[in-house]
């Protein structure tokens, strides 16, 4: 009985109340100060301190930006294969490194799409995820990213790619070079049937994904600190000898440098999102996507509009 007292006394300091309650603190990713895990949950992560954004999951992401109920997720049985029959002498092969990472992760592979609203705009949203093989550009997540666009083509719905990635996926070969490729022709057949783009780029964005459809957005965002880049800073350093700046490949830095159109912390990005595509589509978007409805359903005789686009077929 005494030791039920005992334990209900408040606890000195955040150190202590770890000690005795893991689950209930988090320690920041930047800063290191000890942060309440319900209140940082509730920030979406974000640390009160310092600002710091730490990553977010798919589960997490549409969470933030859609309407709640409004995710309604596609193929999401879509698994890799190995094309290659990736399997280097003495290491994990690349079936193997799969099946570990789904095991660990819980997870078929590292992106999801699917149908959603953001503040009553219908939009398709594609979201990679860092917590499956890095995010990393194969072909399942170059397909969906591709399906993505297609469906935002097909139902005049504005298409939304939050990008967290370390790049190609090396283990695919050229197959996952390709997806780079096919994902900036599927962005072009998007923006050739004028529907916005608005591609998120968080902590990292690096790579293939950078260099493909990442940063064909009409409207970049990143998140505050993201790193954003090709290669990373060590390979930087390593292929040319010389240090970056302090501060070189962050959110901000290609803010100033024209590589970004905002940056925008989390709590603020689905009303910025929502601006946004209201601007891009003329009026209300949610006008727009209607007439876009009607004009679809009145034109299924002979319409152009609903054909496969030509230029994605040659990358199935
Ligand atoms: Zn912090």
């Amino acid at each position: 009985m005494r030791n039920l007292f005992r334990r209900a006394l408040p606890l000195v300091s955040g150190e202590a109340a770890q000690e005795a309650a893991p689950e209930l603190w988090v320690r920041c990713g930047r800063c290191r100060e000890m942060l309440y895990a319900r209140e940082w949950e509730a920030a979406h992560r974000v640390c009160a301190k310092c600002g710091f954004h730490a990553r977010l999951t798919v589960a997490d992401r549409v969470a933030l930006l859609l309407d709640g109920g409004s995710w309604q997720e596609l193929d999401g049985s879509l698994r890799a294969t190995d094309p290659l029959g990736f399997a280097p002498p003495g290491r994990q092969s690349y079936a193997e490194k799969l099946a570990t990472e789904s095991r660990d992760s819980g997870q078929n592979e590292a992106a999801a799409y699917g149908r959603g609203s953001v503040d009553g705009i219908p939009v398709a949203l594609a979201v990679l995820d860092m917590g499956y093989f890095a995010g990393t550009l194969g072909a399942v997540v170059g397909e969906k990213v591709a399906r993505a666009f297609e469906l935002g083509v097909a139902e005049r719905r504005a298409v939304i790619v939050v990008s967290a990635s370390g790049g190609a996926r090396q283990q695919e070969g050229v197959v996952a070079l390709l997806q780079m490729a096919k994902l900036a022709a599927a962005a072009q057949a998007l923006a050739a049937a004028r529907v916005p783009f608005v591609s998120v780029l968080t902590d990292p964005t690096l790579g293939g994904v950078t260099a493909s459809f990442a940063t064909l957005g009409d409207c970049i965002i990143a998140e505050p600190g993201a790193v954003i880049g090709f290669a990373g800073p060590r390979i930087i350093e390593q292929t040319t000898g010389e240090k970056l700046p302090p501060g070189a490949q962050t959110a901000e830095f290609q803010l100033t440098h024209g590589m970004v159109d905002l940056v925008i912390a989390r709590r603020d990005q689905k009303a910025a999102i929502a601006r946004v595509i209201r601007l891009l589509m003329g009026g209300t978007a949610l006008q727009a996507s209607a007439a876009a409805r009607d004009h679809l359903t009145a034109a299924t005789n002979g319409a152009t509009t609903m054909q496969p686009v030509p230029a994605l077929q040659g990358f199935r």
